[in-house]
């Protein structure tokens, strides 16, 4: 048995027979040509073809894996099409009376390579894909079929790296799993798999000489292995473990795609929990409606000085691209109480978490603030960003928010700054927020109830302290009936109301959260299709008469 390591693009486990694929070298010859127009004509006629297969090809990814995934050989068709690179081509043809095959050879090398040094990872990725659409331009010239991946059986594909168009070339019926040699984990290809739920492998030391090709092979995804020849312990370990994947998959493949829809016709948005764009890939996975908690103080935990307006924008700008038009509630730094950052350099406080932390934070240091906003209403422009501000006590709060963010407009304006117009909304997490939430309703577009703030301020239970856990008790009647309070006093002021902390994912209490009405939970990628399950089977009417009120 041979063992090698990769980075997970994508979990779960596959067994099945290895075919190490190869691209097949497309030799290119330089030849020396009289007529150069002819030469150019032959060149715009393959962009021609190309681009009419990427049209087919972006045709078969919208079906297959969505709009947002599928944009990639739209990308493609305007690389085709991009003046500099039809330029150069030409220009190359001309000057040196050469072949179109060597031009586009030659032109592809260049390109590749200015993406390959620029500092921006994104940019470095596009590398990848000019050389793709110069392979294409070549095999169409040459005069070849496309490339694609036939395999009699289906099989785990071991390659060097695979261009997103033969990802989405793969008959998914065929293929297991991939694993690669290079690739990067924000490419392209590494997306597409996510969304095929194909398990996958990255940076994977396995050697493509042919000694894995028609070998047993174990994909696991999960923690990053691809295991050759494997030894009988190993197999039934995996097999096992498969097996339970497999349990767990049926039960999410029967729900994705399905509405969250009660039985008596009452909708659910059901949205996800990140901290970090690197949970992004489960949130397509788990077939989110959207994210309504993203914890953007990760992206200050995680560095050493304030993030800055650029790092921030196009960081909220992948989230929205990636959710391709869904609504995307970004809170705006919760830091303090258990999150610390030693560059905010705090004063020490008795008692943190009813200390200077979230909105205070902001109010209180307005720079930081405006950097923070600036970033998310420029983001706004890519996508439906919301914005959600975290501790609120009061209306004067809200107000004074309202006065820094006209501001952060002015000033976007007058610098000729294109920003978008994000919803604004509060989380309700203190008992105030809670009591006076009929008054807040009049002043934002919606309420997100973070319940893990609201049980500690409300129980006077520190959330902190295990020590404390028999007395923390999530379902105490003060707050289900401060939720329910909360959601009445949202729909008589006609916003929308959600719920964030951790109860929201609570899967005992979603048909009580139906019946109270509330309109959105948000919750860890991985709930979202076990609380559908529950929507989908629940008549709220027919709870409501059949259960008594325990709060
Ligand atoms: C909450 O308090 O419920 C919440 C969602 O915020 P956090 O857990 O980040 O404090
Ligand atoms: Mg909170």
């Amino acid at each position: 048995m041979q063992v090698y390591n990769g980075k997970s693009v994508f979990g779960g486990i596959a067994i099945g027979k290895i075919q190490v694929y190869s691209k097949g070298e497309q030799q290119v010859k330089r030849v020396k040509i009289e007529d150069t127009e002819a030469e150019i004509a032959r060149y715009k006629a393959a962009t021609d073809t190309a681009i009419s297969q990427l049209k087919g090809l972006y045709e078969k990814a919208l079906k297959e894996v969505g709009e947002a995934n599928a944009e990639i050989f739209e990308i493609h068709q305007m690389m085709l099409e991009d003046d500099d690179y039809q330029e150069s081509v030409e220009n190359i043809i001309k000057t040196q009376n050469i072949n179109a095959e060597y031009a586009v050879a030659q032109t592809g090398d260049n390109f590749a390579e200015m993406f390959s040094s620029m500092d921006d990872e994104y940019m470095r990725g596009r590398a990848a894909d000019v050389r793709d659409i110069s392979e294409r331009l070549l095999t169409v010239l040459h005069g070849k079929e496309e490339q694609s991946i036939h395999a009699g059986e289906p099989v785990i594909i071991v390659a060097d790296d695979l261009a997103p168009s033969e990802t989405v070339q793969m008959d998914k019926d065929m293929v297991l799993s991939f694993v690669t040699v290079h690739g990067s984990l924000n490419s392209h290809t590494a997306i597409l798999a996510r969304t095929m739920s194909i398990p996958a492998l990255i940076g994977t030391d396995i050697p493509l000489d042919g000694t894995a090709d028609g070998k047993l092979g174990i994909v696991d995804g999960t923690n990053g292995v691809i295991y050759v020849d494997p030894d009988e312990e190993t197999l039934a370990k995996l097999k096992e473990a498969q097996q339970k994947e497999v349990e767990k998959k049926e039960l999410l493949l029967a729900l994705k795609g399905k509405e969250n829809i009660t039985l008596d016709g009452q909708r659910l948005m059901l949205y996800a929990n990140i901290g970090n764009i690197k949970d992004l890939a489960a949130v397509l996975q788990n077939d989110a409606g959207g994210i309504g908690l993203f914890r953007s103080e990760f992206i200050y935990l995680e560095k050493d000085n304030y993030p800055t307006e650029e790092e921030q924008l196009q960081i909220y700008k992948t989230v929205a691209e990636t959710l391709a038009g869904k609504r995307v509630i970004i809170r705006t730094l919760d830091i303090g109480a258990d999150k610390q950052c030693d560059y905010f350099e705090m004063e020490q406080e008795e008692n943190p978490a009813m200390g200077c932390r979230a909105i205070r934070i902001c109010l209180t240091r307005p720079e930081v603030f405006k950097t923070q906003l600036r970033a998310l209403f420029r983001a706004s422009v890519f996508g439906k960003i919301a914005i959600m501000y975290p501790m609120i006590t009061s209306v004067k709060e809200v107000r004074r928010i309202k006065k820094i963010v006209e501001e952060v407009k002015k000033e976007l304006e007058e610098q000729g700054i294109a920003y978008g117009e994000p919803e604004q909304g509060i989380m309700v997490e203190t008992p105030a927020a809670a009591i006076i939430s009929d008054q807040l309703a009049e002043e934002v577009d919606f309420f997100s109830i973070g319940t893990n703030d609201l049980t500690q301020y409300l129980l006077a239970i520190d959330r902190q302290n295990i020590a404390l856990d028999e007395f923390y008790d999530s379902h105490h009647p003060a707050v289900l009936r401060m939720i329910a309070q909360v959601v009445e006093n949202a729909h008589k002021a006609g916003i929308w109301v959600g719920i964030c902390g951790e109860l929201g994912a609570d899967l005992e209490l979603t048909q009580e959260f139906l019946a109270m009405g509330v309109d959105e939970l948000s919750v860890s990628p991985g709930r979202i299709l076990p609380i559908r399950k529950i929507v989908l089977e629940t008549n709220v009417a027919e709870y409501k008469a059949s259960h008594q009120k325990t709060w």
